[in-house]
């Protein structure tokens, strides 16, 4: 992976249709309409025909919105991708593409909560059974596997962090037959690529790195022609959670700096995971990259992880004595972020997937943003002495 990223060459579709249109502007234009006008009523019937690609309307097809997922498609070497209004929605289209009642999916255990939420509720009304397997277990998967329709993966998975070896769990599915999705949210396209690990769709929070700025919530889903089509003819259109050209402008300026960005969260988190595990308050440090080799797949790591505290640290004092680590969710802006174990176990949402997630109440969820490591160590070490013993 090189440092910076040339992807605007492949925007195509803004090629074809805004040649010497946009001043030359060095930023793409956002294409802020929700209707495109036809010259002429052949062009309009060869276009309904399908003779003709272009947009009608931006429920369906939008420019700028087009060169974020032609970008984003060519980061995950996919053929194709498509923008969607949250992660959540990139996820519900994706499962409810593949799925109908009375299928079964297997899922590996501590997926993101409100993906967890989506199969304990709607897909559950739907007779959708969701398995759960802990995907460090690849004969547990093998074995769950026959007669699924689907295999829904995330590693390393939210909170506890586990890792996966994502080539042979995509493998183990292939040979049955059955289709692979993945978030990938955690490690980006910068240093995770499961399209060529073997696996067939890939989803993206993009409200998290691939914005990276904390002012987009976002979605995106790559993979196959076929597979991404399939999602763009029925779920797309129909269920609507279509991304604004607003926010695919912002997230085309995002993956400008992804590269970078990943790199030093990478840094960072590193630095003060390595610290927090000598810290004598502290019991575990959960962060996939403190082994002697990355897991298998990944290329580096970002800048979220967990720790656990031992017995005695006050976590109220110590949030509150943070000044840099602010209290929040969300995650891959530029700023440093906390959030308690003890707060999420006490969530009143239903189902309750702090319990299935194994967090525990004396653990941690940081993400080390861009601050500055050192400045950032500073904060943890006063505010884990302000609320020691
Ligand atoms: C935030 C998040 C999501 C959901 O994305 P939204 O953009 O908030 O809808 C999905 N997966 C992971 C791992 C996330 O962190």
């Amino acid at each position: 992976m090189s440092d910076g990223l040339d992807l605007f060459d492949k925007a195509s579709l803004i090629a074809a249709h805004d040649e010497g249109h946009a001043f030359d502007a060095v930023v793409p234009p956002i294409v802020q309409t929700s209707l495109f006008t036809f010259k002429d009523y052949d062009e309009m019937i060869a276009c309904y025909l399908g003779e003709h690609v272009r947009p009608v309307y931006s429920r369906g097809l939008n420019p700028t919105v087009r060169m974020f997922e032609e970008m984003l498609a060519k980061l995950e070497g996919a053929e194709d991708a498509i923008g969607f209004a949250s992660g959540m929605s990139a996820i519900s289209s994706t499962v409810l593409s593949f799925v109908e009642p009375g299928d079964r999916i297997v899922a590996v255990r501590h997926v993101y909560p409100d993906a967890f939420r989506l199969f304990g509720t709607h897909l559950r009304r739907m007779r959708i059974e969701v398995t759960y397997v802990d995907g460090r277990d690849e004969e547990a998967v093998a074995r769950a596997l026959p007669g699924a329709k689907l295999f829904y993966m995330e590693s390393p998975t939210s909170w506890v962090m586990d890792t996966h070896d994502v080539a042979v769990l995509a493998a183990l599915a292939r040979a049955k037959g059955i289709v692979t999705v993945i978030d990938n949210s955690w490690a980006s396209p910068i240093f995770q690529q499961p399209i060529a690990l073997g696996v067939d769709l890939v989803i993206h929070s993009a409200s998290k790195y691939l914005g990276g700025h904390s002012d987009v919530v976002a979605g995106v889903v790559a993979g196959s022609s076929d597979l991404v089509g399939r999602i763009r003819s029925e779920a797309y259109p129909y269920l609507g959670a279509k991304l604004s050209p607003f926010e695919a402008w912002l997230l085309i300026r995002g993956l400008r700096t992804l590269p970078i960005r990943m790199k030093a969260h990478e840094r960072s988190a590193l630095g003060i995971a390595r610290r927090l595990q000598e810290h004598p308050s502290v019991e575990t440090v959960c962060h996939p990259g403190l082994g002697n080799h990355l897991p298998p797949g990944l290329s580096g790591t970002s800048g979220l992880f967990s720790f656990i505290f031992r017995e005695g640290v006050d976590l109220r004092r110590f949030a509150d004595h943070l000044q840099l680590f602010k209290l929040g969710v969300s995650w891959g802006g530029h700023e440093s972020l906390i959030v308690p174990g003890e707060i999420v176990l006490a969530q009143k949402a239903q189902p309750n997937s702090a319990v299935a997630f194994g967090i525990s109440p004396r653990s941690v969820r940081l993400h080390v943003g861009l601050e500055g490591t050192e400045a950032l160590w500073s904060d943890l070490e006063a505010a884990i002495a302000a609320s020691s013993g």
